[in-house]
C-alpha cells in the first residue's frame, strides 16, 4: 500500500465512523417515539424467534408473515416520522466494502480511487485548476501590483519545480483579504500534484475542526485522523486566523502538527501580521513560522483583488 492509499484508507475508515455514528445518533432519537421502538423491538423479537428455530430445523409457523406485518409497522410509523427505509441501516459511501476498505481480502477499489483524488486533489477549497506559474493571467491584477505578484509566482514555480529537494518546511504568503494569497498557493498546489506529490489542502476552518475531533476521538482512533496532516508531502493550512481559536486545541495541536512535519513542506496564508500571530498563537508557533532557518516567507500586500474582475 503506497502512501496516498494508507490516507485514503484512514479517510475512508474516518467516513464509516461518523456515519455509524450519525446513524447511531438518529436510532437513539427514533427510538424516544413508543411506537417505533414497539415496531422495532417486536420486529428483532420475530426475527430472533425465526434464527432459533431455524437453528433447530424447527417448523416455522406463519413467522415470516409476522415478520412482514412486524416490518410493516415499522416502516409506516417511520415514515410517519418523516425517514424512509434507508434511515435504518448505516449509510455507505462503498457499498463494496462497506467502507472498511477491504473487498474479499483485498483492498477495496474505493480505497485506490480515493488515492488517486487524493493525488490529484479534489479539494475543495482550491480555486483554481491551474498548475502552471506561466500561465497566470496577470492582466486582472492592479498594474501597480502587478511587478510584486509576478516576482511572488516566479518564487513559488521555484519551490514547485525543486520539490520535494526543498530547505523550508514552512511556506508563509501574508498579506490583507484578497491579496491573491489563496490562489497562488492553489496554483503551487497544483503544479506539485501534478508531481505526483500527496497535498492536502485544507483552510484554517477546517484544520481546527480536525484538530478538535483529534482531541475528542478515543485513543485507537486519533492517529487515523492525525497521520494524514502529518503525512500530506505538502499540506496547506489556508487562512491562519480565520479559525474560531480553542486554546488547548488549536494552539497544542497547530504546534505539534508543525513539529512532526519539520521534514515536510507547510504552507500557510494569513491576513494576520507577525506581531497578531505571535499574540494570538504564541511564540512557539509564531517561531516556527517565522524562523529564519526553516521558513519562507511572503508578503503579499496590495489591493483588494477579489474586487477586481478577470
Ligand atoms: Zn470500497
Amino acid at each position: 500500500m503506497n502512501k496516498y492509499e494508507i490516507i485514503a484508507l484512514s479517510q475512508i475508515k474516518n467516513n464509516r465512523l461518523e456515519n455509524e455514528l450519525r446513524f447511531e445518533r438518529l436510532m437513539d432519537e427514533l427510538r424516544k417515539d413508543k411506537a417505533f421502538a414497539e415496531a422495532e423491538s417486536e420486529r428483532d423479537t420475530i426475527r430472533f424467534k425465526i434464527a432459533k428455530l431455524r437453528f433447530q430445523n424447527a417448523d416455522l409457523g406463519s413467522l415470516y408473515d409476522d415478520l412482514a406485518l412486524a416490518e410493516k409497522r415499522l416502516f409506516s410509523r417511520l415514515s410517519e416520522l418523516g425517514y424512509t427505509e434507508g434511515a435504518l441501516t448505516p449509510a455507505y459511501n462503498c457499498m463494496e466494502c462497506k467502507d472498511t476498505g477491504y473487498a474479499n481480502g483485498n483492498l477495496c477499489r474505493c480505497v485506490r480511487s480515493l488515492a488517486y483524488t487524493l493525488i490529484k486533489g479534489n479539494c475543495s477549497t482550491l480555486v483554481t485548476e491551474l498548475d502552471d506559474f506561466g500561465a497566470i493571467d496577470y492582466s486582472f491584477i492592479p498594474e501597480a501590483d502587478r511587478a510584486r505578484y509576478r516576482a511572488t509566482a516566479n518564487i513559488l514555480a521555484k519551490f514547485a519545480e525543486k520539490f520535494p529537494d526543498i530547505k523550508s518546511s514552512i511556506l508563509l504568503i501574508s498579506g490583507e483579504q484578497g491579496t491573491g494569497k489563496t490562489y497562488l498557493m492553489s496554483v503551487l498546489a497544483n503544479a506539485l500534484m501534478k508531481k505526483c506529490a500527496g497535498v492536502l489542502f485544507y483552510n484554517a476552518v477546517q484544520i481546527n475542526e480536525i484538530f478538535l475531533k483529534y482531541h475528542l476521538a478515543p485513543i485507537e482512533e486519533k492517529d487515523d485522523i492525525f497521520s494524514p496532516l502529518v503525512e500530506a508531502d505538502f499540506l496547506v493550512i489556508d487562512d491562519l486566523g480565520a479559525e474560531n481559536f480553542r486554546n488547548n486545541v488549536t494552539e497544542t495541536y497547530l504546534y505539534e502538527l508543525l513539529v512532526l512535519r519539520d521534514s515536510r513542506l507547510t504552507g500557510v496564508t494569513t491576513n494576520l501580521s507577525s506581531p497578531q500571530i505571535l499574540s494570538r498563537y504564541g511564540s512557539r508557533i509564531s517561531s516556527r513560522l517565522f524562523s529564519k532557518n526553516d521558513s519562507f516567507g511572503i508578503n503579499l500586500e496590495g489591493q483588494d483583488l477579489r474586487f477586481i474582475k478577470r
